[in-house]
Order: C-alpha cells, then structure tokens, then sequence
C-alpha cells in the first residue's frame, strides 16, 4: 500500500497541527506511526490521498448513516448552499426536522438544536441541574458523554486494580485541567448491576440532579444491556426523584428509528442526539417532554449557541430522516440488517481461525473484542480482559487490506445503507486474512 503521500502531509501538520490533526482519536495514538489523510468519500468507500480506496466501517463514529455524499443530500445541500450557509434566526427546516423527530419520538413533545453531542450533553445536565435544585450528576464507568468537565469522569479504560470496589467506584477523572468540584459533583457507578445502583440511589439519591447513561455502550466496544436492567434503571430513577437522561448521541436514529428509547421502550425525561442526526453536518439536540423543555425557555437553563441550528445541516437531517424512514423505516432496517450479518460472520471467521476474537452488537454498531470471555457484559471486564493491542493490529491488517475498521481500539464499528454484499463479503474475506496473520 502508498503512503507517501500521508506521510508527507503528516510530517507537514506536525509543524502545525498538534499531533498532525484535529482529535487525539485521530492521530499517530490510534495509526501508527501516522495517520492516513483522506481525501474523499462516496458511499460506503473512501479514498486517501495516495489513492488508496478503502471499504469504510467507521464512518466517522456513526454520523454517516447514508454513507459518504449520498446523492440525496449532495442534491439538497448544492441546492441550498446558494440561498445562505446560516441565519442565526429561527428557520422553516428547523421546524419541519423537529417535527420530524417529534413524530418519530413518542417520548419527545420538543426539541432545541445544537451542534455537537458534548454540546447537548453539557445542556441536558444543566437542565437537571436546574429543574431539581440538586448539584449532583450520577454516570456510569466506561460510558463517555463527550468531552465536557462534568462528564470526563472514569471514561477510559483503566488497569482493573485502580477502579476501586464495585460498590464505591473510584471517580477517575480523564483529563488533566478538571477542576475538584467536576469530580465531586459527578458520581460513578458500575453499569449493567441493579443492585449497585440501587445502593448508589438510596444513598445519594437526595443530591443527583440526573443519572445519565447510554442504552447500550458504544464507546467500550458495544455493550448491550442486560435483560431487564434499563426498564429498573428508570424506575429506580422515578422513585429517587432523580431525572433518567439517555444519552443518544450514538444510538439515537441508528439502533431503531426511535433510537434506544425504542429499542428498551423506555421513557427518558432527558435525551441527546448528534452523529447520525446530521448525516455527516455538525448538528445535535436536546429533547424531552414539555415539562422537562420548558426548563430553557426564556433562558431560565441558558441554552445558547451562534452556530445552533445550522441550515445546511438541518436539511441534511431533514433528509436523512425521511429517507431513512422511507417504506417503512427501510434504512434503519437495512444497517441493523448489515451490522447483524457483519457480526454473525466475523464471529465465525474468530472460530474457524481459532482466534479469540468475539463480536458483539447493537444492530449496526458493532465491535471486535480479543478477549478469552465468552461476552462483556461490562466496563470492568472490558478493563480485565480485552486485549487492545491485538485490536489494534487485527484493524491495522483489515486497513491493509483496504478495509477500514476504527483505529481507535475501544469504539464500535458501524454499517451504513451503502454497505453493500460485495463489500460484506470483501471485508470478511480479509477479517479471515487478518487473523490467519495473527496466528502465524
Ligand atoms: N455522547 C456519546 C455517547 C458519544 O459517543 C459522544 C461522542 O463520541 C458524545 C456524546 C460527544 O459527541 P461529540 O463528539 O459530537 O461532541
């Protein structure tokens, strides 16, 4: 494979970028020794700029449902590009995309736009903050919420033997510059475990404005949750008088039309959305119930941004939600369809291999794990037992063999309606490539 190329333009950046590019996710931590540069997408494909052509799984974290320049939103965006970029006033498509999610979302009266999902997360805390009195927010260990103080707690993974007991988490924060009070309003809990949640409620459940969570991990590989638990999550959370909050900014328009709210039947008072939302634009929302919005009306929770809202972006959204849930909500069928298949069969190639490779998913989200465990069904485990290196070089082989997995070893893989059977079987051709490497 070329790589002259990236490698030039990386030796470049380093004189300008801080690690060659934009995101410590993107760079020479997670593809060694530096990244490859891309230079365009169509479909499920992306190119790099030595030409090489890549079968792509990441998607840029899930925010591509439709692939890479769907013709549809191409059209919609070259059509409205000329008539103004952003207003920073109220727009028609803004409410027509909001009646869009409302009516996708039985949970959801309203809807306020923002950019990113660190942004909506930092907002939707804020609102619990605000509607209950109380200072304290209550998340999980491995599950992340973006980058803001609040939530940058225990996201990482960690060595088992610095987490603490089960019971009383250590609160990890994961970055340097958080301030003591970050950390001593922002409790942790082991995930996936009723009982220590139970506990941590009945103790704490007088200061937690909110208990903010995922519905299925997407960000230590996938984790899905255990029968039952969310349903008495949410319960749990009504009878501690502590706002339940889903976080949706990877699930939300991709696991089920109406994201995992959906998919577990849930009712959350809070819920994010990003990623998917803006089929590749920078757009993300807080929703909820009209009892919970009305809490940033006239600013009483301030919630402002110059770039909310933006026009482009929601016509992307716009699009992408009716075309997605055209004939019966046949794109979110097709990705769940694709992620299931993809699964399925690289667990197969794991076993004729004989490499202990096991794949878990939440419809199209997907992720290799090299552990001996017969499944994670937590953060403590993925901690314990999942061998990242080897990760590391399985998707360095599957990039190799121009198959795109995500370089950075904890995030999920994903499927878009471009994938199509061609490049289902390509990719786990060379899965069984990559691990008959491995076992030499
Ligand atoms: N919430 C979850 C569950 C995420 O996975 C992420 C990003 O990966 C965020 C929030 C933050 O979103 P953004 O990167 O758009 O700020």
């Amino acid at each position: 494979m070329k790589t002259e190329n990236s490698e030039q333009l990386f030796n470049r950046a380093m004189e300008v970028l801080v690690e060659g590019c934009s995101s410590a996710s993107r760079g020479p931590m997670n593809y060694k020794p530096f990244p490859p540069y891309m230079r365009e997408g169509k479909g499920a494909r992306i190119w790099d700029v030595d030409g090489n052509e890549f079968i792509d799984w990441q998607l840029s974290f899930g925010c591509l449902p439709m692939g890479h320049s769907h013709p549809k939103i191409v059209e919609i965006v070259q059509e409205k590009v000329a008539g103004g970029t952003h207003f920073a006033t109220a727009l028609e498509v803004e409410v027509e995309t909001a009646e869009l999610m409302v009516n996708m979302l039985p949970h959801v009266d309203k809807v306020r736009f923002a950019n990113t999902g660190t942004e909506a997360c930092m907002t939707g805390v804020r609102m619990a903050r605000g509607i209950t009195g109380k200072r304290k927010v209550l998340k999980f260990e491995g599950h992340y919420h973006g980058w803001y103080d609040g939530l940058l707690v225990s996201t990482n993974p960690q060595p088992i033997s610095t987490l603490g007991h089960p019971n009383d988490p250590i609160r990890i924060p994961d970055s340097s510059g958080l301030t003591p009070g970050s950390l001593e309003d922002t409790l942790v809990c082991v995930w996936n475990d009723e009982v220590a949640l139970e506990r941590m409620l009945a103790t704490h459940g007088h200061e937690i404005a909110c208990l903010v969570m995922e519905g299925a991990m997407s960000n230590m590989g996938v984790i899905p949750p255990k029968p039952g638990y969310l349903k008495r999550a949410q319960e749990l959370c009504r009878a501690y008088n502590v706002l339940f909050y889903l976080d949706e900014t990877v699930t939300g328009f991709r696991v089920a039309p109406g994201g995992a709210a959906e998919l577990y039947d849930l009712q959350p008072d809070i819920v994010t959305f990003g990623k998917a939302l803006g089929q590749g634009f920078p757009v993300a929302a807080i929703a909820g119930p009209d009892h919970i919005m009305e809490s940033i009306e006239y600013g009483k929770v301030l919630h402002y941004g110059s770039h909310n809202a933006p026009r482009l972006g929601l016509y992307a959204a716009k699009t992408m939600l009716e075309e997605m849930s055209r004939d019966n909500f046949a794109g979110f069928h097709k990705i769940t369809a694709i992620g299931e298949q993809m699964t399925k069969r690289l667990n197969q190639v794991a076993r004729d291999t004989g490499q202990n490779m096991r794949v878990q998913n939440v419809g199209s989200m997907f992720h290799p794990v090299f552990t001996d465990l017969d499944a994670i069904t937590g953060y403590r485990e993925f901690c314990a037992a999942a061998d990242l290196a080897k990760y590391a070089d399985f998707s360095q082989k599957m990039r190799d063999q121009g198959v795109f997995f995500s370089g950075n070893k904890i995030l999920h893989n994903l499927s878009c309606t471009e994938h199509t059977q061609a490049d289902i079987d390509t990719s786990i051709e060379a899965a069984g490539n990559a691990l008959e490497q491995m076992a030499r």
